[in-house]
């Protein structure tokens, strides 16, 4: 995932970028998640987050800015999408991220 490289420059877990994501406070996702799962990346992890998490991200960006290391986890989200795209996962995505949302699926 080299394409990955200018966007992910480490996390030490601080979580200060979940502490800011609105999504974060209502339903089971974490922009900390996102960018540990990526700098160890496990394909059952991957898919997951291809499939339903990535598409919980509202893209506001407010984990970008908070970032202490420089890591921007609204563009890895963009990065995850278009994947989920080339990988034909998107109408898997959006019938998850419906169900996530609560809406009919
Ligand atoms: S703000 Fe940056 S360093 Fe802190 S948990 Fe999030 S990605 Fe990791
Ligand atoms: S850009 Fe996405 S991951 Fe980042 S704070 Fe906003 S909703 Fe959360």
């Amino acid at each position: 995932m080299s394409e990955t490289a200018p966007f992910l420059k480490g996390c030490n877990g601080c979580g200060a970028c979940t502490a800011v994501c609105p999504p974060a406070l209502f339903i089971n996702f974490s922009p900390r998640r996102l960018v540990e799962s990526l700098l160890e990346p496990d394909e059952e992890v991957l898919n997951e987050l291809l499939t339903r998490l990535v598409w919980a991200c509202s893209l506001c960006f407010a984990c970008s800015s908070v970032c202490p290391l420089g890591t921007d986890p609204a563009r890895l989200v963009l990065y995850l999408r278009r994947l989920a795209y080339e990988r034909g996962k998107a109408q898997q995505a959006v019938k998850a991220c419906s169900q996530l949302l609560g809406g009919e699926s």
